[in-house]
């Protein structure tokens, strides 16, 4: 076999066999295949596209290129979850402590933030003492124990996704429906979760800007991952604005034990609790609507509370942190952004104020960047709320002498205020099943 036929094909339109993919993605992991021909690949596939059946050859077999964690000892209750990134999104924070609270067992995986989007991992490390890398054996009896655990990236898990992500990103290539299926799915079918809930970012902060966009890589990620065993959902949520009030890493911890803590109805708790539910439902193998009365009993009863509290303690967490916010360091500015105009708050750009998080030292511009725990923003006011002039819309925190500027520049581009209120968005487009 020879990669330059197996380019051509694709090139010409015509589908690739099994055994051709499977030529390419264990040549290209091994560094037999050269990157070149790769990117070739690639692009034939972004112009002509995939048939479900070579999609599903693909993510299978991107998942096998490295190590796959075996959950085979906990059945069926175990329970993933994957936000295609987004600003200010803690939801993991809120939702694997209330499957766990449920039954579930959730043994996650996650990343770290690059770009306008932040991490799950970096925001754990804020806590004090917090360990996200624990050996498997520990990872493991704490799934038992606790019903969660969430680490960063280990091992040898998808390189043929790592190497491959690389290679897309420089060679404009990311944004193919199959690519990103087999990206986003390999990683998840390794992790190895029975039932898994996608969702899916759509709007200024998301990588897919329309409902349509996203509904169509949520069917295809949902179709891949049902075809490949796994019970998935996919859930399309806004990201037009930031979710929550909090954009950066222990601001976020904060607000996230804040909400689990006090129940108080918002955006964050909303697409929480949705998220959760469709998680529980496929655990349970009980209705979404079902799932939803266990998962504000488990709220409100302060059950999911203290999961969270014993999964950070578990995790080597200091966990006066989560009950006591005002113990997380501070940082030397707090500039407050103020709106230049009588009026509402038309919208919020997502990506632009993510942006703004990463100026203030909240984020990382590139990999090796160091993170300041403590830099983001605080929204006081969201989109569709009435403003004076001169009322703070966005408080910025940072311990940067020289970000001030370029931060409050990305912020009134962010920002548009007009006279007219506008209409309120769904939070919730649609869910795929
Ligand atoms: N996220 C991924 O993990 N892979 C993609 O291809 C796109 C987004």
């Amino acid at each position: 076999m020879r990669m330059y036929d197996i380019i051509h094909k694709k090139r010409e339109g015509y589908e690739l066999s099994d055994e051709e993919i499977t030529y390419f993605v264990e040549g290209f992991t091994k560094g037999e295949i050269p990157d070149y021909q790769a990117s070739a690949l690639c692009m034939a596939v972004f112009f002509r596209g995939m048939t479900v059946r070579e999609t599903v050859t693909l993510t299978d077999r991107m998942a096998r290129s490295g190590d796959c964690v075996d959950l085979s000892r906990f059945g069926d209750l175990t329970a993933d979850k994957h936000s295609t990134g987004g600003v200010g999104d803690k939801t993991t924070l809120l939702v694997a402590p209330i499957v766990a609270s449920l039954g579930g067992k959730v043994a996650k995986i996650s990343g770290r933030g690059l770009g306008h989007t932040g991490g799950t991992v970096d925001k754990l490390e804020s806590i004090p003492g917090f360990r996200t890398s624990i050996s498997a054996e520990e990872f493991m009896s704490q799934v038992e124990r606790v019903g969660l655990a969430v680490i960063g990236p280990t091992g040898n898990l998808t390189p043929a996704d790592k190497k491959l992500y690389a290679l897309r990103d420089v060679t404009a290539t990311v944004e193919a429906i199959p690519l990103i299926t087999s990206s986003i799915m390999s990683k998840k079918l390794a992790a190895g979760s029975k039932n898994i809930v996608l969702d899916v970012k759509v709007g200024s902060g998301a990588f897919m800007k329309t409902p349509a966009q996203a509904r169509e890589l949520a069917e295809s990620m949902v179709g891949i991952g049902k075809s490949c065993g796994r019970n998935v959902n996919a859930v399309l949520t806004n990201m037009n604005v930031p979710l929550g009030r909090a954009v950066g890493n222990s601001l976020e911890v904060a607000e996230a034990a804040e909400v689990l803590r006090t129940a108080k109805e918002c955006d964050l708790l909303q697409v929480s609790r949705t998220l959760a539910s469709h998680m529980v439902a496929l655990v349970a193998g009980i209705t979404p609507e079902e799932a939803e009365i266990r998962v504000r009993d488990t709220v409100i009863s302060g059950a999911a509370y203290r999961k969270m509290r014993e999964w950070i303690s578990a995790q080597g967490g200091d966990v006066s942190y989560i009950d006591d916010a005002s113990l997380f360091p501070k940082t030397a500015y707090a500039v407050p952004f103020v709106s230049a105009a009588d009026g509402y708050i038309l919208s919020m750009n997502a990506e632009l104020i993510g942006d703004a998080s990463v100026v203030l030292g909240a984020g990382r511009a590139s990999k090796s960047d160091v993170i300041d725990h403590a830099a983001g923003i605080i929204l006081e006011r969201k989109t569709g709320d009435e403003v004076k002039r001169g009322d703070v819309i966005m408080t910025l925190y940072t311990n940067r002498e020289n970000a001030e500027e370029s931060a409050l520049e990305y912020c009134r581009k962010a920002v548009a205020i007009g006279s007219e209120k506008p209409e309120s968005e769904p939070l919730i487009y649609e869910v795929i099943r």
